[in-house]
């Protein structure tokens, strides 16, 4: 079956989607996106996600180029066209095509949008997070502002690449000896007194919607938290590790750098908030 993505306005096949060479995305990565997971048709945490990518749009004053209700719209509409009730549906939002020129483009540019979906595999997420995940550390060299969640993705990317080297799941950012997040998760400890911590939000982060929501769980559950930075030689040292993000949900991490974390096995504190998360985030 051929799969369908959705390109300023219309649904095209993908072999025959594109995008303008001059699309400020492709020239100068002037663009924003979301990633949601839909589970048997419903939309996890979509309010966040809605809320994060108008924010994003705002923080680089580009125009929204159709409302929330238009939005969903087109994700119902994608997700049939691609026969799928499970998926991680991805948005794009550029500036739109113009004249190559640094500076903005004439004010009435549209900007484009571009919707893909694909097969989320919720059980093969599920039988890894049994296992848990290798992490690597390395350095964050990304600019000043990576709350906005812009497709300037190349620092993440070469992180990314160096954990697949290294054959690890993820890659732990580093900037001066503390840990900021990874290269597409947040990331947490559960420290010796047993006690939850991550980094804070600001623009040292992205502000991860799975992150809200699970620390929104962890006070239902009378967990103790401190949104608080920590060294990576706390994370080597702590009981617990693990990561969040839309596609990982609550991910244990098992060893960092090859050095086992704990007892080298998933931890209660992570599973408790996997469950937790995944009834949360589905509405449940
Ligand atoms: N940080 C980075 C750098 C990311 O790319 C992501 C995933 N988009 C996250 C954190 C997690 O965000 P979310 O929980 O909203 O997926």
């Amino acid at each position: 079956m051929s799969r369908f993505a959705y390109v300023n306005g219309r649904y095209a096949r993908l072999s025959e989607a594109y995008i303008h060479i001059e699309d400020r995305g492709y020239q100068f990565a002037d663009g924003v996106y979301e990633v949601c997971i839909v589970v048997d048709g419903k939309l996890f945490d979509f309010a966040g996600h809605f809320a994060r990518y108008e924010r994003s749009l705002r923080e680089l004053r580009m125009a929204q180029p159709m409302g929330r209700r238009a939005l969903q719209t087109v994700m119902r509409e994608l997700l049939r066209r691609n026969r799928l009730k499970t998926a991680l549906v991805y948005i794009q939002v550029t500036r739109g095509v113009a004249p190559r020129d640094h500076a903005f483009p004439v004010p009435d540019t549209r900007p484009a949008l571009v919707m893909t979906a694909r097969r989320f595999d919720l059980h093969a997420s599920d039988a890894k997070a049994r296992k848990g995940v290798r992490v690597i550390t390395h350095p964050d060299i990304r600019w000043g502002r990576v709350d906005i969640k812009t497709v300037g993705l190349l620092p993440n990317a070469l992180a990314k690449q160096a954990a697949r080297e290294a054959g690890a799941a993820e890659a732990v950012l580093v900037r001066d000896g503390v840990v900021t997040e990874c290269s597409s998760s947040n990331i947490w400890i559960v420290d010796g007194n047993g006690v939850l911590r991550t980094h804070p939000r600001g623009n040292q982060i992205l502000g991860g919607i799975t992150r809200e929501t699970a620390l929104g769980c962890a006070r239902e559950l009378q967990m103790k938290i401190e949104e608080r930075a920590f060294t990576i030689e706390e994370a080597r040292a702590a009981s617990e590790v693990f990561i969040t993000s839309a596609t990982s949900f609550v991910m244990p991490v098992v060893a960092i750098d090859g050095a086992r974390i704990g007892d080298g096995a998933p931890g209660p504190v992570a599973a408790r908030l996997r469950e937790a998360y995944k009834n949360k985030a589905s509405g449940g």
